[in-house]
């Protein structure tokens, strides 16, 4: 089976240092995260940007230029941006980011209803933010929150907006996406074509779970307090905990752990700068 891939999504929009005193909300912050976390044997970091007076979501360029070039210089780490919509909906404010050109950034292929929110993704945003990415030559991460998803990135690849192979990412256990079950792990694993990657994002309690099975599976996993605040039950976790527990997991059941260059190799990233 190839090297497991770890995403490590360290800030996210929605938790703050009162949630976990270890997240990381400035840029020194999530740099210093990132070197701990290649340690622990990441590969990817997925960012997210935050103000640092008052832990909002942001959408400032600034911010996430800072952050990159800081990654950038003490790490190895694949940098991945988000374009998610929490920190402002418009395209401006979610494609400026997409300057900075990194080597891949998310692309979520559908709307959700979250709980009290709509996550609005329109069918001309994603077309808009998939060409941006085809023209800066940065790979995208499909966000899967739910099985259409899928086709829908498909549909985009028959349109030449959305380069083949492509890698996907299933997040699950969110209220309003996928629910995490192991049937429908395998479902979404069986509705990517067949020379694709995938990875897999349990939110809370249902990370671990879901990254196990992605270890059996041939997948690979995604971690971070992004998605999951504690270790355990009533125990914050910390990134590089989280990180390095998958990945001393996947090694328990013969499965390599990818550094960030096997990684750009399996994700056809070298092929793709050159
Ligand atoms: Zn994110």
């Amino acid at each position: 089976m190839e090297k497991l891939i770890i995403t490590v999504a360290p800030t996210g929009s929605v938790p703050t240092k009162k949630n976990n005193p270890h997240i990381p909300i400035t840029p020194g912050e999530i740099i210093q995260t990132g070197i701990n976390c290649e340690k622990a044997g990441a590969a990817i970091i997925h960012i997210h940007a935050r103000n640092p007076a008052d832990e909002t979501p942001s959408a400032d360029f600034h911010i996430f230029k800072e952050i990159c070039q800081g990654i950038k210089e003490e790490t190895n780490l694949i940098i991945q941006i988000s374009t998610g919509g929490r920190a402002g909906t418009e395209y401006e404010k979610r494609s400026a980011r997409l300057r900075l050109k990194p080597e891949m950034a998310s692309l979520t292929t559908g709307s959700v209803n979250f709980p009290s929110s709509v996550y609005e993704n329109s069918p001309a945003l994603i077309r808009a933010l998939a060409q941006d990415m085809r023209t800066l030559n940065i790979k995208p991460e499909i966000e899967v929150f739910d099985v259409s998803m899928i086709q829908n990135a498909l549909d985009l690849a028959d349109q030449g907006l959305i380069p083949r192979p492509m890698h996907f990412d299933f997040v699950m256990g969110l209220r309003g996406a996928i629910p995490a079950t192991i049937e429908n792990l395998v479902h979404l694993k069986n509705t990517v074509p067949p020379g694709m990657t995938w990875t897999v994002a349990g939110i809370g309690q249902y990370q671990l779970p879901v990254c196990v099975h992605s270890i059996l599976m041939g997948g690979h996993a995604r971690v971070g307090l992004e998605d999951c605040i504690y270790y355990k039950k009533g125990v914050h976790a910390t990134n590089e905990q989280l990180v390095d527990r998958v990945a001393r997991l996947s090694k328990m059941m013969g499965r390599q752990v990818a550094t960030a260059d096997d990684a750009r190799d399996i994700l056809g990233l070298s092929a793709a700068s050159l």
